[in-house]
């Protein structure tokens, strides 16, 4: 049915040890893991997009052999399970050895089209690196991490995907918000695909370890498998120094498009980034409502929020530089090689910087509709965000209203009218209106410098502004229904998802902006790391 190709398994080394014990791994960057069954898998919802692009039919995906693989009770003929052992800086420190806690790697997927895909179980049971958990996932962590991943896809935001949503039929006991509050909860399981799910922590621990031949091993390995499609100079050093430039670079255009749309990942920490610059690893991530750079949805970054909206480019670049001190191993300590090592790594982080930049210029001149940015544009567009967090402005809205003021003749009353919706509050709008009008006055003089068409503008402006994103109390309503044993929801956001650029007449009510009763409301506003 599918085709196993399992070369991370075969090519690196695993560890000898097969009991599935909790321990420290050395030598080694895998470890052999069976999932743990399950007491009654039933499948709750799958992505059609992606069963397609690993050639199973609608009939194979219903099929009870292939709901129970997805489930951990039985495994697919090719498929040989395994967990990887990775460290990482947590919160800003380096925390050992970490691993694939509760995620195991069913293999390497290549389909007809001979592109390789590996295949996991987020919420399988145990492996070596469980720690102290126990290696599943609860209902509502997983419906998150199932949606948001097609969300992103759609959303043209490089990405990890899911497969399918598999409830368990097991109870999964949860304290949501660690305050001596456990439940039982409903467990599930996401079967997740990536072309690579290797993260920067892959790579820290055996740098951390002083494991310089295994280091290498994996450095080789990836540049082999996983980036196959670029060219890098052969010499060892020029080598991975050009290809941390391109990680850079790949992170950046992954952080831009996030700022782009508001999505706040929640936990940047090293070992939730992907080498490949995707996004991984859905756990109290969040979407901006009113623009708030200093948002974050992870109620255990409350305090020093070092995860929200705004810091997550400079968090996405100090997590770079740690990458980089990890390949800074591969060379003698104060040879001519580490100091040759140290420039590239340099020209590295510069890279990110640049792209970042180039990035940040289109997304904003696509979201403000100018056919292209210019240096004296800054101006405006920092004022306009800084109205929209003086007046608490839905973001999403906002921009999806500015395009339609674009098209329409000039008209202050009418402007307001269409900008009404974005507000969430009457006093504050009130307190604002004068200078929103003094704002949309200046928007409307640089917008006729362009030599575009309205509608041309407006359009181009839709494809950098989404009309429909994952709203965090669209989830929760989806998990809330879900849990009660209705998954129509969950369907019906999948579907919205699909097209989030486009009007989606009848289904308006998934662009709405966040209902009061959501402001404070767990799950809406605030998320914790429990999953
Ligand atoms: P996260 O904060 O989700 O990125 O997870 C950090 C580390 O904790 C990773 O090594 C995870 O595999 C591990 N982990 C998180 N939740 C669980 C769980 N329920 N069981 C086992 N390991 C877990
Ligand atoms: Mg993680």
């Amino acid at each position: 049915m599918l085709t196993f190709d399992n070369q991370f398994r075969r090519e690196l080394p695993g560890d000898p040890n097969t009991s599935n014990t909790t321990r420290q791994v050395n030598g080694a960057v895998w470890s052999p893991v069976m999932p743990t069954p399950v007491a009654a898998p039933r499948l709750i919802a799958y992505s059609q997009e992606m069963a397609n692009e690993l050639g199973l039919s609608t009939a194979m995906m219903q099929s009870t052999e292939v709901v129970n693989a997805l489930g951990g009770n039985g495994v697919f003929a090719g498929s040989e399970p395994y967990a990887t052992v990775y460290g990482g800086h947590q919160f800003g420190h380096w925390a050992g050895q970490l691993g694939d806690g509760r995620a195991i790697y069913l293999g390497e997927v290549v389909n007809a089209a001979g592109t390789r895909h590996e295949l996991q179980l987020k919420g399988a049971g145990p492996t070596p690196y469980s720690r102290r958990a126990d290696g599943r996932a609860v209902l509502r962590s997983s419906i998150r991490e199932f949606l948001c991943s097609e969300a992103m896809f759609h959303l043209g935001i490089p990405t990890t995907r899911a497969l399918s949503l598999v409830a368990t039929g097991d109870k999964v006991v949860r304290d949501m918000f660690y305050d001596g509050n456990p439940e039982r909860e409903p467990g599930a399981i996401v079967c997740r695909v990536a072309p690579s799910f290797t993260r920067f922590g892959h790579f820290e621990i055996h740098a951390a370890r002083n494991d310089v031949a295994l280091l290498k091993k994996l450095i080789d390995f990836t540049i082999a498998r996983d980036f196959v499609d670029i060219t890098l100079p052969t010499e060892p050093v020029e080598r991975v120094g050009e290809w941390f430039g391109v990680i850079a670079e790949r992170t950046a255009v992954m952080v831009a498009h996030w700022m782009r749309v508001g999505f706040v990942h929640g936990v940047m920490n090293t070992d939730n980034m992907s080498i490949l610059g995707l996004t991984i690893d859905y756990g109290p991530y969040g979407w901006i409502d009113n623009f708030d750079p200093g948002w974050t949805p992870n109620t255990t970054d409350a305090e020093g929020r070092r995860y929200c909206y705004g810091r997550q480019p400079e968090i996405a670049r100090w997590n770079l530089e740690r990458l980089g001190s990890a390949l800074l191993m591969v060379t003698d300590e104060d040879s001519q090689d580490a100091h040759h090592m140290g420039d590239l790594l340099t020209a590295g982080m510069n890279r990110y910087d640049a792209a970042f930049d180039l990035a940040t210029r289109n997304n904003l001149a696509g979201k403000f509709g100018f056919a292209e940015w210019r240096e004296e544009d800054t101006a405006l567009v920092n004022d306009a965000y800084r109205l929209l967090v003086d007046a608490e402005v839905d973001m999403t809205i906002f921009f999806r209203r500015l395009a339609e003021v674009g098209v329409a003749p000039k008209d202050v009353t009418a402007d307001r009218a269409t900008m009404a919706e974005a507000f969430y509050r009457d006093d504050l709008r009130e307190t604002h209106q004068a200078a929103f009008d003094a704002w949309i006055e200046r928007y409307r003089h640089r917008i006729a410098e362009d030599d575009f068409a309205p509608t041309d503008r407006a359009a181009r402006m839709a494809q950098f502004n989404p009309k429909y994103v994952l709203r965090n109390y669209l989830a929760q309503e989806a998990i809330d229904l879900a849990t009660g044993g209705d998954n129509r929801m969950v369907l019906e956001l999948l579907d919205v998802m699909r097209r989030p650029y486009d009007e989606q007449p009848g289904r308006e009510r998934f662009a709405e902006k966040r209902p009061d009763w959501a402001r404070q409301k767990a799950g809406c506003s605030m998320l914790s790391c429990s999953s």
